[in-house]
This record gives structure tokens, sequence and C-alpha cells, in this order.
């Protein structure tokens, strides 16, 4: 089993730098994949309410913590607030919806989704008979106190944002009475973030990336890098897989990574990057080959005066 370090928080909690992601990991498969994660020692987990796959993840949890292979306080659980419960009064009961779902009564880290809001309660993705998705103007500064009330009420250790840009967390942080310890973003071979990553270390704001394989199969057809003549020579030369280069190119932009599989052996696989390094040629090397697409860009909310990415 590789010793997986672990980021300190401006709080003090501590945050596993290599975890598991759920996104798209569907009822039938994730509980299974969970447990499985477990027991090869993955500790920490990546979902969100929007996954709809929180009850399976934390039936998944509670077996693990019930046959003694871990404690809860082995665990490093993340989940996140969706878009549609931004008002101050929805967040609380929200997050208190999600600790039921996985079954626990904390989790380490809650996180709001997305800067922007859409309308409250309903529809995860509620639209007009047009197809446009129907916004709130809610500020996410609003939503942070809620965000706030479940970490002085013991719901969550810790708290967080995601697809924040700098200005937005500027303007967060000018009233954050409790501040962010993290902001999880898309981070892979051709979204690299080094400006924001700079920015939120000078904030004692650690980074989550996600997608750091680039999601494999993406709809929109972005190139990975999995296949690139770059990725291949260094696998040979590392005797490690196309994707163990790229997520060990992503850990060592400084940031934990999150990435998701249902596979075993991939499962096995992704964890297995913790006893080699990539040289700064080689880092640069890889740089080279990033196209700066993102695969996460909710482009429908491209309207919204918090929408985050240019
Ligand atoms: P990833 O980059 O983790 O790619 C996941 C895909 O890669 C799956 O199709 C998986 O297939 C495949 N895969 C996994 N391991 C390998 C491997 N070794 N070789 C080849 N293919 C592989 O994309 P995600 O978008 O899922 O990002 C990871 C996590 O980040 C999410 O699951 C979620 O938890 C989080 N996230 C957060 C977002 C946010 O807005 N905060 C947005 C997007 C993601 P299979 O499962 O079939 O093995």
């Amino acid at each position: 089993m590789p010793e997986i370090p672990s980021f300190t928080f401006s709080n003090g909690y501590k945050m596993p730098t290599f975890g598991l992601g759920t996104y798209q990991s569907r009822p039938g498969e994730v509980e299974a994949a969970v447990m499985e994660a477990i027991n090869l020692g993955y500790r920490h987990i990546d979902t969100a309410f929007f996954y709809q796959n929180e009850k399976e993840i934390g039936q998944a949890v509670q077996t693990k913590i019930k046959d003694g292979t871990v404690k809860r306080e082995d665990l490093f659980i993340t989940t996140k607030l969706w878009n549609n419960f931004h008002k101050e009064s929805s967040v609380v009961p929200t997050c208190k919806k999600s600790l039921e779902n996985l079954g626990l009564s904390y989790v380490d880290l809650y996180l709001v989704h997305w800067p922007f809001a859409f309308q409250e309660g309903g529809d995860l993705l509620p639209r007009k008979e047009n197809g446009d998705l129907l916004m709130s103007d809610t500020d996410y500064l609003e939503t942070w106190k809620g965000m706030e009330e479940c970490a002085r009420l013991g719901l969550t250790r810790s708290i967080g944002i995601s697809n924040f840009n700098q200005d937005q967390i500027t303007r967060l942080l000018s009233v954050a009475e409790i501040k962010p310890v993290n902001n999880q973003v898309e981070v892979n071979v051709n979204v690299n973030q080094k400006p924001l990553i700079e920015f939120c270390k000078k904030h004692n704001i650690t980074i989550t990336g996600y997608s750091p394989l680039g999601q494999p199969g993406n709809k929109a057809g972005i190139p990975t890098g999995l296949d690139n003549p770059v990725v291949i020579e260094l696998s040979k030369k590392y005797n490690k897989t196309p994707a163990q280069i790229i997520l060990r190119y992503v850990l060592q932009q400084g940031v934990a990574i999150i990435p998701k599989t249902v596979t075993p052996s991939r499962l096995k696989e992704n964890m297995n990057i913790f006893d080699f390094s990539l040289t700064n040629e080689e880092m640069a090397s890889i740089d080279k080959i990033g196209t700066g697409q993102r695969v996460a860009r909710f482009g429908d909310a491209r309207g919204h005066k918090y929408y985050p990415f240019d």
C-alpha cells in the first residue's frame, strides 16, 4: 500500500493528496468501487449532492467501518452544495440532507460546487421551455454565510469552494469569517492552472484537481494526452502506464488529485504513482502538449454574472 502524503489546511485539518472521484459512478457500481478503494488504501472520497450517489457511497463507507477496515476518522469525505440551494437558509438543510444520504454525522469538507446559482429547489438542472437554464442571482457571498453555519454546527470539519476564479476568491476573502481551505478546480494536461494554483497558495487555499485524466471518452472529444508520444515515451522510461504519468504530472503541480474509476484494476493503477517523480524538464515537455481546453465548462451557464471562466 503506497504512503499517501497529506496537505494541512489553514485550519489544521489534513486532506490526503490522493482520493477517489465519483462523478458518473453509477448506482450499482459505485458501492463496490468505494469498498474496493478503501480495501486498497484509498482514504479520501469525493462526491456531491449533484452526483446522486451519496447513499451508495455512504453504504460502502458504513460497511468498511463495520467490518473494521477503517475508522470514520481515518477517512476524508468531501461533498458539495448544488447550485439550486444557494440561499443562505437552504445551505444547512441541504448539508444535513447530504449527511443523511451518506449516513454520517459530519463530512470532512463541504464545498460550494459552482459560484453561480440556479432557481431554488426543484430540478437540479431547472430549464425554461426553450431549454435555457433557469438561473438565480443569489450571491455566493450569501451562500458562504450558510457554509460558515455548517462549519459552526459541526456538520463539516472544513468549508471550501469549487470552480471559483481569482476575482471571486478575492471578493469572498474580503468578507469571509471562516476562510475557505480548498478550491476544487479542473487540473490536467490541458488545463494546468499554474496562475490559479500560485494565487491560492498565497492565500493558504489548497487545490484539489478534478478530471486529472482529462475525463477519457469525454463527450466533447477533447484529447487527454494519454496517447501523446511525449507521455508514451515517459511511460516506457518509468515503466508506468500513460495514465500514471499524467496523474503524476498533475500531482506534481502541487495539487491533490481525485481520479474517478469504477474499474478494480484502475483503482490500483491510479494510486501507484508515489514511487517515482518527473524531472522539471519532463514536466515542461508535458506542459507543451496542453491545449487549454476544459472538459468541465458548464457552457449553458455562460451568461450568468458569476460564470467563472473566460
Ligand atoms: P477523470 O479525469 O478522473 O476521468 C474519469 C474517466 O477515466 C472514467 O471514464 C474512467 O473510466 C477513466 N479512467 C480512470 N482511470 C483510468 C486509467 N488508469 N486509464 C484509462 N482510463 C481511466 O474525470 P472526472 O471528471 O471523473 O474527474 C474526477 C473527479 O473529480 C470526479 O469523479 C468528481 O469526483 C470530481 N469532479 C468535480 C467537478 C467539480 O465541478 N467540482 C467536475 C468534474 C469532476 P472507468 O470508471 O470506466 O474505469
